[in-house]
């Protein structure tokens, strides 16, 4: 039985690519059908007052996809863009994604549809407590716990934090119920770098296995959010060439290389990567097509497709953002022997410092960011390993690997916990 959706949409992309992993495994019917389905989808229309006294309408979501192996556990995005739909399909990747690194948490996801750069800081702040009320229903240390995403940051996940505690704590905090945490507050060491370190961390497995040497290596990067500005700062330093990066303004190339700390300083004086004089200007979607060892979307999804996936010259891609390539895409570039260490995989260290951060918090005792990347490094391995001999042994591409045994692992939990009633 194959699960479909009826519209094109990012949860058929989500749908499609678990429906080839549940083949590979021979998933039985009651799995598929139940692992196919998001279990909750909250939404929610809430007022804002703004700062000249209007009072604004928006619309956010909140969903959990799985809950077999514990609360659920995702980001919060807020972007112009966001639908039901997405919320849905990052939901879900969030289940096999935790599931692959063997975290003992569910898949959830949520998103405010709004442009946070039009706000003011009080806008916003009054926006995060009023979406953070709508959503507590669902929310709790051992229910649902949010962490950063597109365009949202510490001071959001603080705000969230306390909002929560105000409500539900007497104003106590309550540090376990979100992650990404300023470190003062019981934030993580480690943690506002993990997203763009585990994705270095997987490029460092996969330069081992496929021999990419490192330190000669051409690196395109689309997107200088919090993963992308680090996987730069990181390959810059383990002294690959970053010949190219973007926002969402636009790129900058220069085939001898980018001088890094200062591209960082120019954007965080100007607000962008475009117009830093030493490079020349490249679209997004020209940036994606330059030649380069190892490109990294580290933007949003949908990005390589079959539009463009036989122009894509890279030797490996490793996927940042979530859901950057689409099945399409995935069929041309295995052909081509490009190799795609996938989302689920590439951009885990963020959820896995997430769970750290949430048994410091739990515990209210703090690791070393020493110990935090050590074990981040040692997870990220291991799962490289599993994955890697997965795809070796059924002649798959890595991102079907990956899923197959994440797919597997919360279809073992179900079975075992068995259906209620
Ligand atoms: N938003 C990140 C992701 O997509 C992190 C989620 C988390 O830490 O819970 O993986």
């Amino acid at each position: 039985m194959v699960i479909t959706t009826p519209e094109h949409s990012l949860y058929a992309i989500a749908v499609e690519q678990f429906n080839q992993a549940a083949d590979l495994i021979g998933l039985e019917d009651e799995l598929r059908q139940i692992l196919s389905t998001c279990k909750r989808e909250l939404t929610v229309n809430f007022p804002v007052e703004m700062d000249d006294g209007s009072i604004k309408v928006f619309t956010g979501y909140r969903v959990h996809h799985n809950l077999a192996a514990g609360p659920a556990k995702g980001g919060i995005r807020y972007h112009p863009n966001v639908t039901l739909d997405e919320v849905k399909a990052l939901a879900m990747w969030m289940t096999w994604k935790c599931a692959i690194m063997g975290l003992p948490f569910g898949g959830g996801k949520g998103g405010v549809r709004v442009d946070p750069k039009l706000l003011s800081p009080g806008e916003l702040q009054n926006l995060t407590r009023r979406y953070t009320t709508e959503i507590s229903i669902l929310l709790g240390p051992h229910q649902d716990i949010p962490a950063p995403d597109v365009n949202t940051n510490p001071q959001i996940m603080a705000w969230i934090m306390d909002t929560y505690s105000m409500h539900r704590h007497g104003g106590v905090s309550v540090p376990a119920v979100v992650t990404g945490k300023p470190p003062i507050l019981g934030g993580s060491a480690g943690r506002l770098e993990a997203t763009g370190r585990g994705v270095v961390f997987a490029i460092e497995e996969a330069a081992k296995t496929y021999g990419i040497d490192l330190t000669q290596a051409r690196v395109v990067i689309q997107g200088f959010g919090n993963a992308g500005s680090t996987a730069a700062r990181l390959l810059d330093e383990l002294g690959s060439r970053i010949v190219a990066v973007s926002d969402s303004r636009g790129g900058i190339y220069n085939p001898n290389g980018l001088d890094i700390p200062a591209v960082f300083a120019f954007k965080q004086q100007t607000g962008s990567v475009i117009g830093y004089p030493e490079a020349e200007r490249v679209t997004n979607e020209e940036l994606l097509e330059l030649p380069c060892d190892i490109l990294i979307p580290a933007a949003l999804e949908e990005q390589i497709t079959e539009r463009n996936a036989a122009r894509i010259r890279a030797r490996l891609i490793a996927e940042a953002a979530n859901g950057p390539t689409t099945p399409e895409a995935d069929r041309i570039l295995f052909d081509r022997g490009i190799i795609v260490l996938p989302d689920i995989y590439a951009n885990a260290g963020g959820v896995t410092v997430s769970y750290f951060e949430w048994v410091q918090g739990l515990q209210h005792f703090y690791w070393t960011e020493e110990e935090v990347n050590s074990r981040l490094r040692a997870i990220m391995t291991r799962a490289f390993q599993a994955i890697h001999a997965t795809a070796e042994r059924y002649h798959v591409q890595l991102r079907t690997a990956a899923l197959a045994l994440a797919v597997q692992r919360v279809a073992e939990i179900t079975r075992l916990r068995g259906i209620y009633p």
